[in-house]
C-alpha cells in the first residue's frame, strides 16, 4: 500500500484521488475550502470541457452529470467589429463537450472521494503542513491551482512566454440567454485589439444555463471591471460590451438574469509554466500538478480539460512506478511524470497563447479557409478536445497552406464523386 497526499480538491486533485483509491493506494486530499463552502460560494470557472477529459471521467465513474448537463455541440468561431465581420464558420464537434459548475462538481466529488475510502481534510496546506504530510507520506502531489503555494514550484522562464495577464476576464452566469438557432456550441467571437466574447451552456447550482466569457485586452475600452460593484452593474456591463464589441450575439442577450449573485466573477490569469519538482526546507521534495504548473488564460477553455488529462497522465506514472519500477517517487520519477504531461500539455500552452496575440498568417489562412472547407472546419472544432492534434502545421505558413490544399483536394473529389 502506498500513502499518497493530495494537496487542493480541485479538478485534477480530486480525479487523481478518487482514481487512485481502488489501485492499492492510501489516500489523503487536503483542501482548503470545505464542500459545502465550494458549493455556497462565487463561481471559480467556466470549466467547458471536452470529449477525451470527459472520457477519463466517465472511466473513473464520476460523470455524474451527463443526463442533466446540456451538451455543447459545435463551434462557432467568428472575427468581427462594427464595420463587419471577417471570419465566421462553425461546425459540430465529434463528441458533445459539458460545462458541469465546479459548485457541484467538487463537493460531489469529495463525498465520493470519503465513500470510496479516501481521508479528506480541511485545512489550509502551508509549508509546515507539506513537511508533515512529506514524512508521513511516499508522495505528496500540490494541486492548489492558483493558490499561493504553487509558488514553490520555480516559474520556467524557457516555458512561460508571457510576463503578465493578457487578457482581464469577466465571467456572467446567465438564464434568459436565447438559444442559437442551429445547435448549442462553444461560441467565440474576437473582436481585434478589444477582446473576445466567449460563451456556451452550462449547469449552476439552479439548474441549466449559459455562461458568457467576456476576455479583454488589458487597456482597452472593455477592460473597465475594476468599475463594477454589484452583480447587477456586472451583467449590465457585461451586455453593454455584447452591444457595442458583439452586437451579433445581441439579440441572444435582451433578457439575462444572473443565476445567483455569486454567479459572476472577474480576475486576471498570468499565462505561467513552473518546474514541477518543490522542495521544501528540509530538502523533501513534492510534485505539482496541473494548473501548478502549466498555468493558462482560458481563452480557450482548456485548464480543466487538462486538469483531467494531467491526473490521467500521474495515475498511470504512479500505478507503473509501483507495478513495474521500483515503487520509489524520485525526483527523477517526478520529474519524468511532468515530462510525460508536457508532452501533451506545450501544445495547449502553444495553441491558447497563440489565440492571445495578434494571429499568425498560418492561423488566418487556416480560419479563412475553414468558411469554404467544412471537413478542416470540423478538424478545427474538434482541436478543442485535442489541441496537439493541430501540431505542428497550424502555427508554420507553409505546412498550414499544405494541409488546406490537402483538404480542398478531397473536397473537391468528393463533390466529383458525388456529381
Ligand atoms: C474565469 C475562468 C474561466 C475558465 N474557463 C475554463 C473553461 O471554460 N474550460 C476549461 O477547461 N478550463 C477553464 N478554466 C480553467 C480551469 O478552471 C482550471 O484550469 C482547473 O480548474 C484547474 O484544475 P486544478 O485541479 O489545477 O485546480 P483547481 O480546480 O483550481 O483546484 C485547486 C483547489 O486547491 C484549493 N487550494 C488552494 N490552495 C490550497 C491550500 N493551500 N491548501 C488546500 N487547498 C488549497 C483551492 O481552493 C481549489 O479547490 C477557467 C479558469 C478561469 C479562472
Amino acid at each position: 500500500m502506498k500513502k499518497i497526499a493530495i494537496i487542493g480538491a480541485g479538478q485534477s486533485g480530486l480525479q487523481l484521488g478518487i482514481s487512485l483509491l481502488d489501485k492499492h493506494c492510501e489516500v489523503t486530499i487536503v483542501s482548503n475550502r470545505s464542500g459545502d463552502e465550494i458549493l455556497h460560494g462565487r463561481v471559480m470557472s467556466s470549466q467547458s470541457m471536452y470529449d477525451m477529459a470527459l472520457t477519463f471521467e466517465r472511466e473513473a465513474g464520476i460523470s455524474f452529470w451527463d443526463e442533466s448537463c446540456p451538451p455543447t455541440e459545435g463551434v462557432h468561431f467568428r472575427i468581427g467589429n462594427s464595420d463587419g465581420m471577417m471570419i465566421d464558420w462553425r461546425a459540430r464537434m465529434h463528441a458533445p463537450g459539458q460545462s458541469v459548475d465546479q459548485r457541484i462538481k467538487m463537493p460531489r466529488w469529495m463525498d465520493e472521494f470519503e465513500k470510496r475510502g479516501g481521508k479528506l481534510i480541511i485545512a489550509d496546506a502551508d509549508i509546515a503542513m507539506l513537511e508533515q504530510l512529506a514524512n508521513d507520506h511516499d508522495l505528496v502531489v500540490v494541486s492548489t491551482g492558483k493558490g499561493e503555494i504553487g509558488q514553490l514550484f520555480e516559474r520556467d522562464e524557457e516555458k512561460s512566454q508571457f510576463n503578465t495577464p493578457m487578457r482581464t476576464i469577466s465571467l456572467s452566469y446567465v438564464n434568459g440567454m436565447l438559444p442559437r438557432e442551429d445547435y448549442s456550441a462553444l461560441n467565440i467571437s474576437v473582436n481585434p485589439g478589444i477582446g473576445e466574447f466567449v460563451n456556451f451552456p452550462c449547469l449552476t447550482i439552479n439548474g441549466p444555463a449559459d455562461i458568457i466569457n467576456l476576455e479583454s485586452v488589458p487597456g482597452g475600452p472593455m477592460d473597465i471591471w475594476d468599475t463594477v460593484s454589484t452583480p447587477a452593474e456586472h451583467l449590465a456591463l457585461a451586455v453593454k460590451f455584447i452591444r457595442e464589441y458583439f452586437p451579433w450575439e445581441a439579440w441572444r442577450c435582451e433578457n439575462l438574469s444572473l443565476t445567483d449573485d455569486l454567479g459572476t466573477l472577474w480576475g486576471r490569469v498570468p499565462p505561467t509554466v513552473r518546474k514541477p519538482i518543490g522542495t521544501l526546507p528540509s530538502g523533501k521534495t513534492v510534485l505539482g500538478m496541473a494548473d501548478v504548473l502549466v498555468l493558462n488564460d482560458p481563452v480557450t477553455g482548456q485548464g480543466s480539460n487538462n486538469a483531467s488529462k494531467c491526473s490521467v497522465i500521474y495515475r498511470d506514472a504512479i500505478l507503473d512506478c509501483m507495478t513495474e519500477g521500483d515503487g520509489r517517487f524520485d525526483d527523477s520519477w517526478k520529474q519524468a511524470t511532468f515530462d510525460r504531461y508536457w508532452d501533451y500539455a506545450e501544445w495547449v500552452v502553444k495553441f491558447t497563447n497563440t489565440h492571445l496575440l495578434p494571429p499568425p498568417e498560418s492561423v488566418l489562412m487556416v480560419m479563412g479557409a475553414c468558411q469554404q472547407i467544412p471537413a478542416l472546419a470540423t478538424t478545427i472544432a474538434n482541436s478543442f478536445d485535442d489541441p496537439k492534434s493541430l501540431a505542428p502545421w497550424y502555427y508554420e505558413a507553409a505546412a498550414a497552406e499544405q494541409v488546406i490544399a490537402s483538404y480542398s483536394t478531397q473536397t473537391t473529389s468528393q463533390s466529383t464523386a458525388e456529381a
